[in-house]
């Protein structure tokens, strides 16, 4: 089960993963509401969908107007949300049928200092979960693994024990952070290590993970997917299920207890 960018945000929250302040918004009045609680001065709109490729995917309706967009006042936010809400965003990720934006995710502005990418799957040859880190960040991993796999790096930790800390400073000093970021990085890995489990998640994916100019440590984006095979275990996040992202027939077979 895959959820949107704001609900994954949601839970690195819970879970002590830091994410940038932000709220999700259904009308271009919610998205002017939403920049003025931010306080400016640069929020960044962004189109939920189920789908990556937001920053570089465009409109159907308006091929100008992107999936990820900064803005610079409550106006400007309400006139994104406006373009965005109700139409079609195609993505590499989507297909040409591309994926209709119900709501968007109005989001504070960050000074990027660096984007790295940090992943989590399930990896059944090491019969447990690996991290995924690598510093070029931003970009389509995909295309890091077919043309520079020695910039990815991998570590696998045991569910029972979590992600030790020396496993999460490797990780941190791979991806080139120095001083004090190594044990913001510690905590940020940990926690998400954690969340892993605790919600039995199928693959999360911050893609991606800023460093800021201020020295902080931020997941810019959320991709996380639950096992199917665990959902009963928690019922709460049934809640989160946007049965219009889903394949309808799918969602039948599910209804009728088949996977
Ligand atoms: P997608 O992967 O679907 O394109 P992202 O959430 O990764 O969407 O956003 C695309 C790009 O937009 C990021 O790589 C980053 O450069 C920029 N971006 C996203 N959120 C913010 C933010 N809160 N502040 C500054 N820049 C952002
Ligand atoms: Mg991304």
């Amino acid at each position: 089960m895959k959820i949107h960018e704001y609900q994954g945000k949601e839970i690195f929250r819970r879970s002590g993963v830091a994410v940038p302040q932000g709220f999700v918004a259904n009308t271009p009045q919610e998205a002017a509401e939403a920049f003025k609680k931010l306080g400016g001065p640069i929020a960044v709109v962004k189109a939920q969908i189920h789908a990556g490729g937001r920053g570089k995917g465009t409109l159907k309706e308006i091929p100008a107007q992107r999936g990820v967009q900064l803005v610079k006042s409550a106006e400007e936010a309400a006139k994104v949300a406006e373009a965005l809400i109700g139409n079609t965003l195609v993505t590499i990720q989507t297909g040409e049928e591309g994926k209709k934006v119900n709501q968007v995710l109005v989001e504070a502005g960050c000074n990027i200092d660096r984007e790295l990418y940090l992943g989590i799957v399930v990896d059944r040859t090491a019969k447990g979960p690996v991290f995924m880190v690598s510093p070029d960040g931003g970009m389509n991993i995909e295309e890091v693994a077919e043309h520079t796999p020695d910039r990815i790096f991998y570590e696998k930790f045991d569910v029972d024990t979590g992600l030790l800390g020396y496993q999460a400073r490797k990780l941190a000093t791979t991806l080139g952070l120095k001083g004090k970021s190594i044990g913001t990085a510690e905590k940020f890995f940990r926690a998400l290590a954690k969340m892993f489990v605790t919600y039995d998640c199928s693959m999360v994916e911050i893609n991606p993970l800023v460093v800021t100019k201020e020295g902080e440590l931020l997941a810019l984006d959320a991709k996380v997917t639950f096992d199917d095979n665990a959902t009963f275990r928690h019922p709460d996040l049934a809640e989160l299920r946007d049965l219009t992202e889903e394949e309808p027939a799918e969602v039948r077979a599910a209804q009728s207890g088949l996977s």
